[in-house]
């Protein structure tokens, strides 16, 4: 059975103080309990090694949310796939729609990252999604397939074994639209017929495809039930414990 994953994107939000509060109560929530997810905090920057000395205890995975397509040297204010390997960070986070939006990264960029973070033994969760007006004019599987073909399918079967995948679309995130249930099962059972095409069956029913978009407390069950929806990305809603803790015991 493939793995289902509940990950919380912090984005750039808390302080120091306010970060260790979460995961410390997300660690002790979770202390003993046989989820039947595994549960991947994406802390910013500066909280990654606080946040993995917690997980180191509890079990809890930990993600950055972005990486340098460079390798190392003069790149001001980039952080590298090796400085994530060297304190041991599992999965990360590539392509979120921020930073498509706000940083011009382009799918071949992200090619780059991805293959910078299997270099390093580190899973990508790469984001893909289409916008409102993608979704309105009927592209949105076009979309979500450019995005594949481009950011991921260079990758042989062995390296995209180590991806998962989160389909968000763009116009579900902070903004309290939920894509209906089934809009996500459709979207993620395209994305699964994809990935049989360039992979085969045994290689996409294996991986897993997480849904993100305003994903809650209330909404998670319904979503999670789906067959192609192996868990969540989840924002808003991962900066409050204990709404959290609902979506992660939603399965
Ligand atoms: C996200 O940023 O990945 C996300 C899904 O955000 P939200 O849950 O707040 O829509």
């Amino acid at each position: 059975m493939r793995k289902k994953i509940v990950a919380g994107n912090w984005k750039m939000n808390k302080t120091f103080q306010d970060a260790e509060d979460l995961v410390s109560t997300i660690a002790d929530e979770l202390d003993g309990v046989d989820t039947a997810c595994e549960v991947v905090l994406c802390p910013p920057f500066p909280y990654l090694e606080m946040a993995s000395d917690y997980a180191d205890e509890s079990g809890l995975q930990i993600a950055a949310q972005n990486v340098s397509e460079f390798e190392d040297g003069a790149y001001t204010g980039e952080v590298s796939a090796s400085m994530l390997a060297s304190i041991e960070i599992g999965y990360c986070i590539v392509g979120h729609s921020e930073r498509r939006k706000y940083f011009g990264e382009t799918n071949a960029q992200l090619a780059t990252k991805v293959e910078k973070l299997l270099d390093h033994a580190i899973r990508p969760i790469f984001c893909i999604g289409e916008l409102l007006e993608e979704r309105n004019a009927n592209n949105h599987f076009e979309v979500v397939k450019r995005q594949l073909d481009e950011g991921l399918f260079q990758l042989n079967k062995d390296e995209f074994k180590e991806v998962v995948i989160a389909y968000e679309p763009v116009w579900a995130i902070g903004t309290g639209v939920t894509a209906t249930s089934a809009q996500a099962q459709e979207m993620h059972a395209f994305i699964r017929q994809q990935i049989t095409g360039k992979y085969g069956k045994p290689v996409a029913d294996q991986t897993t495809i997480l849904y993100g978009g305003s994903c809650n407390a209330k909404n998670a069950a319904e979503l999670f039930s789906n067959p192609d929806v192996d868990g969540g990305l989840i924002g808003g809603a991962s900066l409050v414990a204990e709404d959290f803790i609902k979506i992660v015991k939603s399965f």
